[in-house]
């Protein structure tokens, strides 16, 4: 590109060339013409010459002369008849305008002449003299270098005129052409003043031509100069549109793909790198349905206004409808690509103020680094696109592209948007999983497990949606609507004399919500529950994600009275002793162990490890994942207080529940009627167990 801009920058513009080529051109049209009008005014000043010669011959000369004057053969004029011509030709001859008159009869004598000695010879006369006896009046520049005078010889530049002289049928002189040819006059005239008439005219002709073409010349350079620069301006205008987003201004994909391609060429060389921040603007279809076209068009001229007065910036880009891109190149790391999205969030924060309407702006932005998320343009942009994708299908305003984002399918990521929509329209709702106190084969307590009764893919399971919006901003909402939920369903349970503890699942980024206590709190008090019909469950990780703030929630909740557990214990990597500063009442072994007990004996070790640090530090024990009678055998046999598992009973929805639990301990009196889970989730068959229950409850 550059070399092609060079080879521009060489070649001469349109203007320079067509004032060259004009120029030349005109120029040769000049001398052209001037040639041409050179040789006009000469054969115009020649003519005149020759003219005011035939006057002379004819009205000054041929008067005073007789025809027969001219006769055959020569004979002298009459004395009076050569000195009234004599006398006639003085003042021309003295002034000049004469050099020279000879006058011939037909036989080539020389009948008078001003010059006494050429009166009565003979000379064989020129062609031009032949062609005047012919009828033809013939002119001539000559030098008179061959004249038969000697003396003539060095007049210098002659014009000579032959002038037929013509008798009509009388024999009278006549000038008509008609009449018959009885001898010529021959006068020579002195060329100087014709060649400085002819010049004169030429030059007064040159100086009218030179004008012409140079006002020519400037008009046809005023009207190109004038298309040249409207030309460019097109041109410029037209370089500038295909680069630039007609309706902003801002630079478009392709501006934006060769911007970024330079600095990528430049990227890493002082530590630090490219970031492209791709974000659209929520609810923007929603402004231009409202409000119109015109409206959204607008705002986005807004956005694109502030956009461009974000410092350090090195490109912003519209790529789209409502999507934007900024482009910074000094990004070290995460720290300072968050940074970036601030910047734009805190450009997008005044509303904009269309048609007296103040619409406020939010953006959902998915950034990319390179060379971590891609080192050339479409790649990040690809990958910012994604990481814009889950930012807003997630309800968050910023996330930055991480490989795993990959693994989220568009129909996924979709499901994480509708669910807002489904928990107001009742499409999640909660499970319970009865936990078994195994000692005394009571249940005292359910795990609440939420579920989506998607109206297209039917019942989605916990995990193929919680993961997409666990880092979200969306888990809040879900997180206070799941205890709501589980907590309105404890309060009917209690109300119809079932004394349940409800065991709520809490994810990481709640635990680290600051109203996460308060919140709590107003859950209870609006169903009218003690605390203690609450537990959380946390898995290890949650609990490792965010010490201070999470001990800090815990210990109010503790003291409050809700219990805590540690939900999949062993799988988190939490040191015995950092457990030990938790507030917790409850360690959930994981399924994973559980599953294998009987036949793992690192998983019987972990089981075993676990219920008796449990003891030692006075927590309760709950195994999750009991399938088979064997298992609970072994978890009684090792002292484990709880089991949960399929075994018990698969997670039910709350209207079954109560039917469950009175079945429940109505077999538990008699075997034989164990009870039938009636599962949400895909059945598997179950083992009667009730006997192992009772001899193990009975220990
Ligand atoms: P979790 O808290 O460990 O829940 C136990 C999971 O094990 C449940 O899966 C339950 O259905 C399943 N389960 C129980 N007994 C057995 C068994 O005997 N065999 C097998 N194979 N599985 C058993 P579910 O309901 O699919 O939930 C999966 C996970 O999703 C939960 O693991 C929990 O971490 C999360 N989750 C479920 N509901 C919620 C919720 O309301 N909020 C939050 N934050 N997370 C939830
Ligand atoms: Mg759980
Ligand atoms: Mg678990």
């Amino acid at each position: 590109m550059s070399t092609n801009r060079s080879r521009l920058l060489r070649r001469p513009s349109l203007l320079v060339q067509f004032g060259l080529l004009s120029f030349v051109s005109l120029a040769a049209v000049g001398v052209a013409l001037g040639n041409r009008l050179q040789n006009t005014a000469r054969q115009r000043t020649l003519h005149e010459a020759v003219h005011s010669a035939e006057l002379i011959a004819t009205a000054g000369i041929q008067p005073l002369l007789q025809p027969d004057d001219l006769r055959q053969d020569f004979l002298p004029l009459a004395d009076t008849t050569r000195a009234t011509l004599d006398a006639s030709l003085r003042a021309s001859i003295s002034a000049n305008s004469i050099v020279r008159l000879k006058i011939w009869n037909l036989q080539h004598w020389i009948v008078y002449s001003d010059n006494p000695r050429l009166v009565g010879r003979w000379f064989a006369g020129e062609q031009a003299l032949d062609d005047a006896f012919a009828g033809n009046t013939v002119s001539r520049v000559s030098n008179l270098t061959a004249t038969e005078e000697l003396e003539e010889r060095s007049f210098g530049k002659l014009l000579s005129v032959y002038v037929p002289l013509r008798v009509d049928a009388t024999g009278a002189f006549t000038s008509d052409s008609k009449g018959a040819v009885i001898g010529a006059f021959e006068i020579y005239l002195p060329y100087a003043p014709i060649a400085a008439a002819i010049a004169e005219d030429t030059r007064q002709m040159f100086i009218v031509l030179a004008i012409g073409l140079v006002v020519l010349y400037l008009i046809l350079f005023r009207l190109v100069a004038g298309a040249s620069r409207r030309l460019r301006r097109q041109a410029r205008e037209n370089e500038f549109l295909a680069m630039h987003d007609a309706l902003t201004g801002l630079a478009n994909r392709r501006l934006l793909e060769s911007t970024v391609a330079d600095l990528l060429s430049a990227d890493g060389r002082a530590g630090t790198h490219v970031a492209l921040a791709l974000f659209d603007l929520d609810r923007f279809k929603e402004i231009n349905d409202t409000l119109g076209h015109h409206s959204g068009d607008e705002v986005l001229v807004a956005v694109a206004t502030r956009l461009t007065a974000l410092e350090g910036v090195a490109c912003v880009a519209r790529v789209g409808g409502d999507e934007f891109v900024v482009v910074a190149t000094d990004i070290a790391d995460g720290h300072d690509a968050l940074l970036l999205c601030d910047r734009i969030e805190v450009a997008l924060e005044a509303p904009v103020g269309v048609e007296g309407i103040q619409v406020s702006v939010r953006a959902s932005i998915g950034i990319a680094v390179s060379p971590n998320d891609g080192v050339d343009c479409s790649t990040l942009l690809q990958h910012a696109d994604v990481a814009m994708y889950v930012a807003k299908r997630s309800g968050t305003s910023r996330r930055m592209y991480s490989a795993e984002f990959d693994h989220y399918s568009p129909e996924r990521l979709g499901l994480a948007v509708e669910l807002r929509d489904a928990m107001e329209s009742g499409q999640v709702f909660m499970v319970y999983q009865p936990k078994l106190h195994i000692a005394s084969c009571e249940v005292r307590g359910v795990e609440a497990l939420v579920r989506w009764q998607h109206p297209e893919r039917g019942l989605v399971p916990p995990n193929d949606f919680l993961p997409m919006i666990e880092n979200t901003e969306l888990i809040g909402p879900l997180t206070w609507h799941v205890l709501d939920l589980s907590l309105a369903q404890c309060a009917q349970w209690r109300s119809a004399g079932i004394d349940l503890a409800v065991a709520v699942n809490l994810s990481a980024r709640t635990l680290g919500d600051l109203n996460l206590v308060e919140n709590v709190r107003a859950a209870l008090a609006r169903h009218g529950l003690p605390p203690s019909a609450l537990e959380l469950e946390l898995t290890e990780s949650a609990l490792l994600d965010d010490h201070n703030r999470a001990n800090e929630s815990l210990l109010q909740l503790r003291t409050m009275g809700v219990k805590l557990s540690v939900d999949d214990f062993g799988t988190g990597y939490a040191s015995i002793g950092y457990l030990t500063t938790l507030p917790i009442d409850v360690l959930k072994i994981d399924q994973s162990f559980v599953f294998d007990l009987l036949n793992d004996s690192r998983a019987a070790a972990v089981v075993r490890c676990t219920i008796d640090l449990a003891r030692q530090l006075g927590l309760t024990v709950v195994a999750e994942g009991v399938e088979d009678e064997a298992t609970l055998a072994e978890l009684l046999r090792l002292g484990c207080d709880h089991a949960q598992g399929y075994l018990i009973a698969r997670p039910m929805k709350a209207d079954l529940l109560a039917g469950w639990i009175s079945r429940w301990y109505e077999a538990t009196r008699t075997p034989e009627a164990a009870p039938a889970a009636q599962p949400v989730d895909p059945p598997i068959a179950r083992t009667p167990h009730l006997q192992l229950v009772q001899s193990g409850a009975s220990r």
